[in-house]
């Protein structure tokens, strides 16, 4: 078995499924508008697993039909299904790039005050410039990883 992590596209009703993943530090894309046909050939053509709450897509192998409502719930689903070993704070949740670690004093301007007092790692992604850092919402994170390994 390659120890290479499955990337993933979901479908309209799954973004928050998609945001959870890409916290989770999985490559998952996230269409809105494509149809069917469009997002089933965007997920062959980059070798993705597509995630759906819909059965009717045509059965492939690369699809997988969610089967509850929960986005907490669907994400446990995913992880567990692909076997997933979660990878916290290496993604953007809302652009799917990778965050790189960054120089504290590089983002002194771009950080509250309070943070950058009390926070001593921080990353930024390069598509969207957004600062991450291990606070309140890494725990947030870090709560959603032990709920879905825990259960
Ligand atoms: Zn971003």
């Amino acid at each position: 078995m390659s120890c290479d992590l499955p990337k993933f596209i979901v479908d309209f009703m799954l973004g928050k499924l998609a945001r959870n993943l890409r916290l989770l530090g999985l490559d998952t894309v996230y269409v809105r508008h494509l149809n069917r046909k469009d997002i089933l050939t965007r997920s062959l053509e980059e070798e993705r697993i597509l995630l759906t709450r819909s059965h009717n897509f045509p059965k492939r192998s690369n699809i997988y039909v969610i089967e509850t409502d929960n986005p907490l719930e669907q994400t446990k689903e995913v992880v567990k299904v692909f076997k997933l070993s979660p990878n916290p704070f290496t993604r953007c949740a809302v652009c799917n790039l990778s965050i790189e670690k960054v120089n504290k004093e590089d983002v002194k301007e771009k950080v509250p005050p309070f943070v950058f007092k009390t926070q001593n790692e921080f990353a930024r992604c390069a598509g969207c410039g957004r600062i991450y850092w291990k606070g309140t919402h890494y725990e947030n994170i870090r709560k959603m990883i032990g709920e879905i390994m825990g259960g």
